[in-house]
C-alpha cells in the first residue's frame, strides 16, 4: 500500500531514541533513551524538522530510525521446508543445502526467494542489506546474476550490498582469483568462513593476500563453533601485527571468544579496536546453532561477548543471519526483532534509545554506509512507528499499530485490535 500518513498531528510528541538524533541538546530523554520530539515533513516526503517537542506530555506514538540488516544470507532464504535440517546443526545444515543444490537452482526460484526476503525487509523499515552469497567454485550462479539485478531493481528503495562466502580453503588456485574477479566487478567484499583447524594461518593469510590482491574490504564468519577459543581472531590479530591491511574487515559471530578468560576477552578486544576490527553479533542463529553436541538443551549460550567488545571500542552490530532456512528456522528479516533477541540473548543492558545503533547507525557504519539511521532533517522520512505506550511494549508486540514509512508514506501496516 501506498497511503499517506494516517494525519500529520500523529508526529507531534512522537517519542524518538537518542541514537537517532545528531544533536541531542534540548530533548528530554527518559531511563530508555527516548525523548519527546515534533517530527515535520514537507510535501516531497522529508524531514522538514525534528525538535525537542513544544508540548508535553509525550503523544501514544514511539519512533525507530531508517534500519539496517548488515548481515543476512538472501540467497538460502525460505528453504527451510523444501530442505529440511532434521539434526538442526551444522553438518546437518551443510548436507541439506548439498541436497537442495544437487538438483540446481533455477534463475526464477532463487529470484523469487531473494525478493521475497527484500520484501519482507523493505516492509520492517530496512534502508540497506548486506547478504552472503554461497560462492563455492560450482554455485557462482544464479544467485551473483539475479542479485545484481536485484541490486538495480530495488535501487532508492535499499541499499544492497554482496559478500562471496564459502570456506577459506576453497580460495586457493584459480577460484580464489576468480572470485577476487567477480567481487571487485561488482563492488562486493570477500567473505571466506574461517574453520579452527590446522589450516586457519594460511587460509586467513591467503584471504587477505587476496582480498589485497584485488582491494576488497573483508566480512568473514569466523568462530562460529566451541571448538577453539577465539582462534580465528587470534590468526586475523596476529596477520594484522605482522602485515598492515589496507582495506576494513568485519567479523561475523566470534562466539567462541565467550569461552575464554574475562581477562583474556578484554586483551583481545582491545587488540581488535586497535586494528580498527568491527563485529557483528548474529544472537538468533547461535542461539540455534550453538551447544547441540549433546543433543539437549543448551548449557553454553554461545553469543557473541558483545558488552566486553563494546567496552573496548569496538563497533558492534546486530544481524539476522539466516531466515528460515536448514541453517536457522526463524527469522523475518525484521532488524527490530533481532533488537529484542539480542538485547535479550547478551543481556545488553544499555537503554533501549542507544542499543538501537546497533541496528541502525552502527550497523550503517560497520558496512561503510555512515549516513544511515538517522532521522534528521533533509533527509527521507524513513521511520517505523508504533502506536505503543512504551517502546519495550513496543518490541514485545504490545501496540495497537505498526507503521512502516519510507519517504513519509506509509508502505506497511500492521494492526493489532486486541478487545
Ligand atoms: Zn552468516
Amino acid at each position: 500500500m501506498n497511503a499517506a500518513l494516517p494525519s500529520l498531528p500523529l508526529l507531534h510528541a512522537v517519542r524518538v531514541p537518542r541514537a537517532a538524533l545528531i544533536d541531542t541538546s534540548g530533548f528530554a530523554f527518559d531511563r530508555d533513551g527516548y525523548a519527546p520530539a515534533d517530527l515535520t515533513l514537507d510535501e516531497s516526503g522529508q524531514v522538514a524538522a525534528l525538535r525537542p517537542a513544544a508540548a508535553a506530555p509525550a503523544g501514544d506514538w514511539i519512533a525507530f530510525p531508517p534500519l539496517v540488516e548488515p548481515h543476512t544470507h538472501i540467497d538460502k532464504a525460505f528453504l527451510r521446508a523444501r530442505a529440511p535440517n532434521p539434526e538442526h546443526d551444522f553438518q546437518g545444515a551443510r548436507a541439506a543445502i548439498e541436497r537442495d543444490r544437487a538438483g540446481g537452482w533455477t534463475p526464477t526460484d532463487a529470484r523469487e526467494r531473494m525478493e521475497r526476503a527484500l520484501r519482507l525487509a523493505y516492509g520492517h523499515g530496512v534502508v540497506a542489506l548486506r547478504t552472503h552469497i554461497d560462492s563455492q567454485p560450482d554455485r557462482l550462479q544464479p544467485c551473483w546474476e539475479v542479485f545484481a539485478q536485484l541490486r538495480h531493481d530495488w535501487a532508492g528503495r535499499i541499499t544492497l550490498q554482496a559478500v562471496a562466502s564459502l570456506g577459506s580453503s576453497k580460495l586457493v588456485g584459480a577460484h580464489g582469483d576468480r572470485l577476487g574477479e567477480l567481487c571487485a566487478r561488482n563492488g562486493a567484499l570477500l567473505g571466506p568462513v574461517f574453520y579452527a583447524d590446522a589450516e586457519l594461518t594460511a587460509n586467513v593469510e591467503r584471504a587477505f593476500d587476496l582480498a589485497e590482491r584485488y582491494q576488497l574490504d573483508l566480512d568473514v564468519h569466523i568462530d562460529e563453533d566451541n571448538r577453539g577459543r577465539a582462534d580465528g581472531l587470534r590468526a586475523v590479530l596476529d596477520r594484522l601485527d605482522r602485515q598492515p591491511f589496507r582495506g576494513r574487515v568485519n567479523l561475523s559471530h566470534l562466539c567462541s571468544l565467550s569461552r575464554c578468560e574475562a581477562n583474556e576477552i578484554d586483551l583481545l578486544a582491545r587488540r581488535a579496536a586497535e586494528h580498527g576490527l568491527s563485529v557483528i553479533g548474529l544472537p538468533i542463529a547461535n542461539l540455534h546453532l550453538q551447544d547441540r553436541d549433546r543433543g539437549d538443551t543448551p548449557y553454553w549460550r554461545g553469543v557473541t561477548p558483545i558488552n566486553a567488545l563494546t567496552r573496548a571500542d569496538v563497533d558492534v552490530a546486530l544481524g539476522g543471519d539466516n531466515s528460515q532456512d536448514m541453517f536457522v528456522p526463524w527469522g523475518a528479516l525484521d532488524p527490530l526483532a533481532v533488537l529484542r533477541d539480542g538485547m535479550l540473548a547478551a543481556h545488553l543492558d544499555e537503554p533501549l534509545g542507544d542499543a538501537v545503533a546497533r541496528v541502525s547507525t552502527v550497523a550503517g557504519s560497520i558496512i561503510g554506509l555512515g549516513d544511515c539511521g538517522r532521522i534528521r532533517a533533509g533527509a527521507s522520512a524513513d521511520l517505523t512507528l508504533f502506536r505503543s505506550h512504551d517502546p519495550f511494549a513496543a518490541l514485545s508486540g504490545d501496540y495497537s499499530e505498526r507503521l512502516t514509512v519510507r519517504g513519509g508514506l506509509v508502505v506497511a501496516r500492521r494492526s493489532v485490535d486486541i478487545a
